[in-house]
């Protein structure tokens, strides 16, 4: 796997279970997926030989980032290294443009969009569609980084664009949705054509980013659901995907949903599938790019809610140690994942799952878990003591 961060941490985990070993290429031994695995090659996914060498003897060579230039993976898919997914489906997750070309023409729900080479793009395409539009960075962008809305075509929009195209950023821009909420259908295929997806979820992003994920998305129809699925399966099949893949989808108020993008590879809005169904995306991920047989994507639980742990805008006094022992105390059926990172502020440093049938109350137990390990403060002034132990001068 072709990367070392929390994604190929979790498949290494979920290959020892197939008596596989995962390689992975990482930056440094410390990466999240370096420190599990003993078979790392050290090296920048940018660098061709780094790549010869990961794949070396490997029966497939997969990604937990899209950060592989295409004219990288272009001589090794020419040598016949089986790569998974190959660059001619990668290149949809990896350049938004792409893909919004491909699903426009495959007649799929898309935002109106349009490349962009000039700031007056962007105030004609905002005059003609209406504001406000959203700017994007073609590739690179993750986490909402790389991604700008834009209220008007005013000198500020202008000088944004103008900035943005004279450092290289290639650009496009899109109207921006009206959505009542973001969903997001995980997919997997193998190379024999084999297709299986597990319920749709809801998402929810703060600034950007995923932080909490609930699944199978609270009160969508089965009706929809099922449509949405279908729509996952067919851009699988359309672009050729083999392993993992996710769709993004922003939900209208008439009940419609309109694509966002698309992640060819593990992802954060399938974490909950580890504990909350009868395979997890990492397993089913390895399953598809070994050609096995896919797993049951079944639910185990009624509700699955995933809330990420993310880095506390200042490291908390109390060790993650300590953190982790009072969360496993309060919350003995929390299933807590650490990715072994440092605490930047925001940064995704691990997740907490819970399972239930009562989705506010698991909701709140997810939530309350992940804010802890970030923070060290229980946000429902729970006590580890009990209020009769309290100072009363805490609450002065
Ligand atoms: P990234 O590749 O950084 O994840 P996305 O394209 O997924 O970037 O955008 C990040 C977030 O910005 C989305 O999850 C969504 O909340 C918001 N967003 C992106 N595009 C639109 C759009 N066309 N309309 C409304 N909101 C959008």
């Amino acid at each position: 796997m072709v990367g070392g961060g929390q994604l190929a941490r979790m498949t290494a985990q979920a290959g020892v279970a197939m008596g596989q070993t995962l390689r992975v290429l990482a930056a440094a031994r410390t990466d999240p997926a370096a420190r599990v695995t003993p078979d790392v090659v050290l090296g920048d996914p940018d660098d061709g030989g780094a790549l010869r060498e990961l794949a070396t003897g490997c029966s497939a060579v997969t990604f937990d980032h899209e950060g592989v230039p295409q004219e990288v993976l272009a001589p090794l898919a020419a040598a016949g290294v089986p790569l998974r997914p190959s660059p001619e489906a990668l290149v949809h997750a990896q350049d938004k443009l792409v893909m919004r070309r491909r699903l426009a023409a495959l007649g799929l729900p898309v935002p109106a969009f349009t490349g962009i080479t000039g700031p007056e793009q962007v105030a004609e395409f905002g005059a003609a569609q209406g504001w406000p539009v959203v700017l994007k960075a073609v590739r690179g962008g993750y986490d909402g980084r790389g991604v700008w809305f834009l209220r008007d075509g005013g000198p500020e929009t202008g000088a944004l664009v103008a900035d943005l195209l004279a450092a290289g950023t290639p650009l496009m821009v899109e109207s921006a949705v009206p959505m009542v909420r973001e969903l997001a259908a995980s997919v997997a295929r193998s190379p024999f054509g084999q297709a299986a997806a597990w319920p749709v979820v809801e998402t929810l992003q703060v600034d950007g980013q995923c932080a909490r994920v609930t699944a199978p998305a609270p009160g969508l129809d089965a009706d929809a659901a099922a449509r949405i699925q279908g729509l996952a399966i067919r851009i699988a099949e359309e672009l050729g995907v083999t392993g993992l893949m996710t769709v993004e989808l922003f939900e209208t108020a008439d009940g419609g949903v309109v694509v966002n993008e698309l992640a060819m590879r593990p992802h954060n809005s399938g974490h909950w599938t580890i504990e909350g169904s009868v395979t997890s995306q990492f397993a089913q991920h390895l399953r598809a790019v070994l050609d096995y047989p896919l797993g049951s994507t079944a639910p185990v639980a009624p509700v699955a809610v995933m809330a990420n742990v993310l880095g506390a805008a200042e490291e908390p006094a109390m060790s993650m140690d300590e953190r982790l022992h009072h969360c496993f105390a309060r919350f003995p059926d929390a299933h807590v994942h650490l990715y072994a990172k440092d605490g930047r502020p925001a940064r995704k440093i691990g997740h907490v799952t819970v399972l239930g049938s009562d989705e506010p109350a698991v909701r709140e137990r997810a939530e309350l878990a992940a804010t802890w390990l970030a923070t060290a403060t229980w946000t429902d002034g729970w006590s580890a003591h009990g209020p009769a132990d309290r100072d009363p001068r805490e609450d002065s």
